[in-house]
């Protein structure tokens, strides 16, 4: 198994090195040169296993023998076991055939950490192999970066630096960063905002001269460690509502579209999908794109579900692709054209995207209506983002009697603010944060100076 370029340029890598690269050298993203099927007769047979096990025979193909069986298996072990419920992602049924599946159970309550447990202990694995360490630097609005550190904190090869606009981040979303007590963990909360934090990022990759040789890793969502991870949970799901012997439907909160990729790839993989639906906040590109065929970039608004706050979804480049068989250059025509100016799809691909896919876009004042009124029917608070699948959910399905699973990608406590809004007196944090509201906090302020950050990293790295 090789991976190769969204873009067609850029030479073909292994699995090991496609996890220690960022973007293509093309400036694509790498997929897999062909996607492994799981038969009817796999699908039939993970019923009723763990979701650790489900995990290491979904993912195996894709890493191809490059990290031996045993060994990975212990990792997905590993990194599964810091979730505080037995089946990772429970799925809970709101009512006779719409399902939330439960993917805040991890140490940062966001569905990221699902991705992130496992990338950080298959990059140490391969960096310890090659005897190398390794730097990571993330910028974050939220979410990303606590489930980065939490991924990472216990990794002997790699030094973690995350970059957090000062004061502009919740204190519960600071709190998980700033409390991580490890020596490889380092905080930078730098006196600029988010998009400077994003710049100095990108200039660190572009020009790593600061690292004198060692190599800077990124976590963010177009690594395809990341996506492969996140297949895993689709098929978990499916397999319990009765695939491969029915269908099911998913509706996904999405911003940098890695979620619900990871949903198409196991449908490519042979899971029976009716309908994937997209949901988006008032950032809502991906609901233009499908709905109107516009393609094109807004300013971006600041919403009570920030997670999914973006201007252009990074991974809709690798749906392109296939939607437009694979066409290295229709698709670097197309993002080429879409920088500069308003873009559109060819009537082929988005007519394929349309079989599969249907998309909603959901308002502030309608985030906070969901929240109440899917408290009183189902007894369940909704996070902001889950809210937004939730209507959408109800809005676009296909039919009624196709399981529909709403991904519910954040616990309610993370985004309390919302939840407060929407007139509830507020959501206690789960068991196993006791107590961050009081433990000590370390982070350094610096100013938006990309000297001054580049050497900071340069100094304190092991
Ligand atoms: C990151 C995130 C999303 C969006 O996921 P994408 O993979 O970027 O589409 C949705 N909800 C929450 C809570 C998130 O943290």
């Amino acid at each position: 198994m090789r991976y190769i370029s969204t873009r067609g340029q850029a030479p073909a890598l292994s699995f090991e090195e496609v996890v220690l690269t960022g973007l293509a050298s093309d400036g694509g993203l790498y997929v897999p040169e062909q996607i492994p099927q799981l038969s009817h007769d796999e699908l039939a047979a993970m019923a009723g296993l763990s979701y650790a096990e489900i995990a290491f025979r979904v993912m195996q193909p894709f890493v191809n023998g490059e990290i031996d069986d045993d060994t990975f298996r212990g990792l997905v072990r590993d990194a599964y076991a810091t979730f505080s419920h037995d089946a990772v992602v429970p799925l809970n049924q709101l009512d006779a055939n719409h399902f939330l599946l439960e993917m805040f159970h991890g140490p940062t309550l966001a569905f990221k950490d699902i991705a992130l447990q496992l990338l950080g202990r298959i990059l140490d694995h391969f960096l310890a192999k090659r005897g190398e360490r390794a730097v990571i630097m993330g910028a974050t609005s939220g979410d990303t970066g606590s489930a980065a550190i939490e991924g990472c904190r216990h990794c002997d090869n790699l030094d973690i630096f995350i970059l957090h606009p000062h004061n502009r981040v919740s204190e519960i979303q600071r709190r998980q960063m700033t409390t991580v007590q490890a020596d490889n963990v380092f905080n930078i909360a730098i006196e600029g905002n988010f998009d400077d934090a994003q710049a100095m990022l990108k200039a660190s990759f572009a020009d790593q001269s600061f690292l004198k040789g060692t190599r800077l890793v990124a976590v963010n969502s177009i690594n395809w460690a990341r996506i492969m991870a996140q297949i895993v949970y689709y098929v978990a799901a499916g397999v319990a509502l009765g695939a491969p012997h029915r269908q099911v439907s998913f509706c996904v909160p999405s911003a940098n579209f890695g979620n619900v990729f990871a949903g198409y790839m196991a449908y490519r993989m042979g899971l029976p999908v009716k309908q994937f639906i997209i949901a988006t906040n008032a950032n809502d590109i991906l609901h233009r794109t499908l709905a109107d065929n516009d393609f094109s970039k807004q300013a971006l608004k600041a919403t009570l579900a920030p997670s999914m706050d973006i201007v252009v979804s990074s991974n809709f480049e690798r749906l392109l692709f296939e939607a437009y068989e694979r066409d290295g250059a229709a698709v670097a025509a197309l993002l080429e054209r879409f920088q500069s100016e308003p873009a559109a799809l060819a009537e082929a691909p988005l007519a394929r995207l349309r079989e599969l896919f249907a998309s909603y876009s959901v308002d502030d004042a309608t985030i906070l209506e969901v929240i109440r009124e899917a408290h009183q029917r189902t007894k369940e608070l909704l996070d902001p983002h889950t809210a937004t699948g939730y209507r959408a959910a109800e809005r676009v399905r296909a039919d009624a009697a196709t399981p529909m699973i709403t991904l519910a990608t954040a616990h309610p406590a993370k985004f309390a603010e919302a939840v407060v809004e929407a007139g509830f007196p507020g959501v206690p944090l789960p068991a196993h944060m006791d107590g961050l509201l009081e433990r000590e906090e370390r982070y350094t302020v610096l100013p938006a100076d990309l000297a001054k950050v580049q050497a900071f990293v340069a100094e304190n790295r092991r």
